[in-house]
């Protein structure tokens, strides 16, 4: 028996291991999301290719993600705060990093400081950043217009007007004019043809600077759409960016949840909160260490209800070559799933199950869920132990 002064965590559990006995774990493959990018560059034609990482990058880290698009060539990033713009700068040194929420007034020094350029979405951030920019002397923004989606931005004819508006204030300095589309994942609505003959008209106003439309589902609908800079985003983390299409792009993350323990559970007997999943045979039921307070949703319930028409009413999980299906409702920390039809050997306490990855597409998940893969990413909060895999 070792004596209980010789524990050392540091010693005799190194860092590394954390992973490999971690109840809850996320591999990020770093090169997978390297080829993404240059996927979607390649895809984008004749205009440059950016890189979108709010958001953590999607919730699998935005200094790994960072660093890797940056690695690969990408010297254009659009994050949502100023936050994760001063978070990003040191990833991506030399790159333009476009904060696509603006600024408010009191994070100036931290645009300034860190080199960011804002997104102007209204007239109130307009007048703002002029005047900021007015005293600071010249920095760049990048202007957002609106042609359909009711989001951020001016709207098309005051975009226009100001562009040929001789009173404008001259700290008004734009490098990038954008716009976002609403129904890009659906090729054949007509909304994309009516935003993009908008913004045409709004781009050759801003003649001489970047003109931005695309992100990930926009890339897809041809050259028509990519104007000078795409800015893709999901594509990158391997989620699917249009409906119906087979996705392309490589798996990026795999989750894993430890199993727990494994109990047999007679016939007629019921699973978890509220006894919806009656069992309708002796079973094996592992139990596995994650909730939803891990993004696994609750809507991921094995209820035997579907949700939509979609779902067949639940979710599955991966386990030593097997498909297992979530039994009963999941739980804020804890996920039970059907193992009857893995043969005893084949699956034990302490194996992990893969909750999406390459046996168990994330948007398959998403679908389960009545979501899509944006939001299962970015909701694995933050008790997974993450391992980056390097790009080569
Ligand atoms: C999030 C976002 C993107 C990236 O979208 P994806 O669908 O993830 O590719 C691009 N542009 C804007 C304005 C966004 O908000």
């Amino acid at each position: 028996m070792p004596d209980i002064d010789d524990f050392s965590p540091d010693d005799d559990f190194p860092l590394a291991s954390a992973f490999e006995h971690a109840p809850l774990r996320l591999t990020v493959d770093l090169g997978a999301m390297a080829d993404n990018w240059r996927d979607m560059a390649k895809r984008s034609g004749k205009a440059r290719a950016a890189a979108v990482v709010k958001a953590d990058a999607y919730g699998l880290g935005i200094e790994d993600a960072g660093q890797t698009f940056y690695r690969a060539g990408a010297r254009d990033f659009f994050v949502a705060t100023v936050a994760e713009g001063v978070t990003l700068r040191p990833y991506a040194p030399q790159a333009r990093i476009f904060v696509l929420s603006g600024v408010w007034p009191g994070q100036e020094a931290d645009i300034l400081g860190s080199d960011l350029v804002p997104v102007l979405a209204s007239e109130e951030q307009l007048s703002h950043w002029t005047a900021v920019a007015a005293q600071a002397g010249d920095h760049p923004c990048a202007l957002q217009v609106d042609t359909g989606f009711n989001r951020l931005g001016l709207t098309a004819e005051d975009a226009l007007s100001l562009a040929g508006d001789p009173c404008r204030p001259a700290s008004f300095s734009p490098v990038l004019v954008l716009s976002h589309l609403a129904c890009g994942d659906t090729p054949s609505s007509t909304m994309n043809t009516v935003q993009r003959e908008s913004f045409q008209q709004v781009a050759a106003a801003y003649e001489g600077i970047d003109s931005s439309l695309s992100a990930s589902a926009g890339i897809f609908l041809g050259p028509d759409y990519h104007f000078d800079l795409t800015r893709p985003g999901i594509a990158l983390y391997g989620g699917e960016a249009v409906n119906g299409m087979a996705n392309p792009m490589r798996p990026v993350a795999t989750a894993e949840a430890r199993i727990v323990m494994i109990r047999e559970a007679g016939e007629g007997q019921t699973v978890s909160y509220g006894g919806t999943y009656r069992l309708q045979r002796a079973s094996r039921l592992a139990i596995a260490a994650v909730g939803y307070a891990d993004g696994y949703q609750r809507s991921l319930s094995g209820s035997g209800i579907p949700l939509r028409e979609m779902g067949y009413g639940g979710a599955y999980g991966f386990v030593n070559g097997y498909q297992v299906p979530v039994a009963g409702r999941v739980t804020m920390d804890m996920t039970i799933f059907d193992v009857t039809d893995v043969p005893a050997n084949a699956v034990r306490a302490g194996d992990y199950i893969e909750l999406f990855g390459p046996n168990v597409p994330l948007d398959e998940v998403a679908r389960a869920a009545g979501t899509i893969g944006y939001e299962i990413l970015t909701s694995t909060g933050l008790r997974y132990e993450r391992l980056a895999l390097e790009a080569e």
